[in-house]
């Protein structure tokens, strides 16, 4: 195990179970979201529904298993808006087209970006007082919050993103004073513009350098091959990556590049309503211990899960924990 993990006093099995982050909201909460948008609900009703959903999120997990818990992002909408709007130095801009069908409010930075106070904390706190495993904090990164923003107002990307990373160290500082032992940092637009990779190093380093917690990146789908193995010099000690739509190709650079962080691996695909066999996912382990030592690998889905329906979500999570359990007897 991660030596890291020891000095905080985590000690997790093998294959250690997780999720990249969201979940899909009920259909009351979705609702609710609107409602409190047209003025039909105040923010306290909005936010205790939001605490209900949380609550179920936490529930399904603990007794599924699952060894490192999320609290299922209930509150958020949009992964970089959430913080845009939190943070000062933002305004929002107009709807730009991402991918597909997605349409999201591309913020705009327009003056100095300053942390004011927790963004995340009142959340984690709130989730991990409903178990007793450790919450995930989760924070959006911030290479990837400056690429999905407009910038008027810094001198050029890198100067925005070092603003940025200097605000979501003082989250990291704050959740750590909390407690908090695992925080993930998501920077899913690393892999879209690998020049630009030094850049999601350095504002790292800015986030990780001399903390005392355990960091995962989480990494979408791209120009893997571009960015491998530069992206072992990303300051964190596990990478999150999707793996598994893209059929494991990935695992063939890991033979001439080694993987030498702990990996979390995506082993269901979160675009596919297809339920991945209990088989089939113990295979894909298996396939990932041939490239990897089996003491750096996690397992979780590719992506967040707030694509699927909350049934599909349970059911490519029940058969993840299904397939580690077997393989937790079968390679001890
Ligand atoms: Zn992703």
């Amino acid at each position: 195990m991660n030596s890291k993990l020891a000095k905080l006093n985590l000690y997790l099995p093998l294959f250690p179970v997780t999720s990249v982050g969201s979940f899909p909201k009920p259909d009351w909460l979705i609702s609710a979201r609107v409602d409190f948008k047209n003025d039909k609900i105040d923010r306290a009703k909005l936010v205790e529904l939001e605490k209900k959903a949380t609550d179920e999120w936490i529930e399904y997990q603990d007794k599924a298993g699952i060894d490192i818990i999320v609290d299922g992002e209930m509150y958020r909408g949009d992964m970089v808006a959430y913080f845009a709007e939190l943070l000062p130095g933002f305004a929002k801009g107009g709807l730009v087209r991402s991918y597909g069908n997605r349409f999201y409010n591309k913020p705009i930075i327009n003056d100095e970006i300053k942390w004011l106070g927790p963004m995340t904390l009142g959340w984690w706190r709130y989730a991990q007082s409903k178990t007793k495993r450790p919450v995930k904090g989760m924070l959006t990164g911030p290479y990837t919050i400056m690429d999905w923003s407009f910038n008027e107002y810094y001198p050029d990307r890198r100067a925005a993103a070092m603003a940025l990373a200097e605000c979501i160290r003082r989250e990291v500082e704050a959740l750590i004073d909390a407690g908090c032992k695992v925080i993930q940092i998501d920077e899913p637009a690393v892999s879209v513009r690998p020049d630009e990779i030094d850049i999601a190093i350095e504002t790292m380093n800015v986030i990780t350098e001399g903390q005392n917690a355990y960091f995962i990146t989480h990494i979408c789908y791209g120009a893997f091959e571009k960015i491998y193995p530069k992206m072992l010099e990303i300051p964190v000690d596990n990478i999150d990556l999707e793996m598994s739509n893209s059929d494991l190709d990935m695992l063939e650079l890991f033979k001439k590049h080694p993987f030498t962080k702990d990996i979390s691996f995506g082993v269901v695909d979160v675009h596919s309503h297809l339920l991945e066999p209990v088989e089939v996912i113990e295979n894909r382990i298996i396939k990932a211990t041939e490239y990897i030592p089996k003491e750096q690998i996690w397992v979780d889905p590719d992506c967040g899960l707030k694509t699927r329906t909350i049934e599909e979500s349970k059911a490519k999570l029940d058969n993840i924990m299904s397939a580690v359990k077997n393989l937790r007897q079968k390679l001890p």
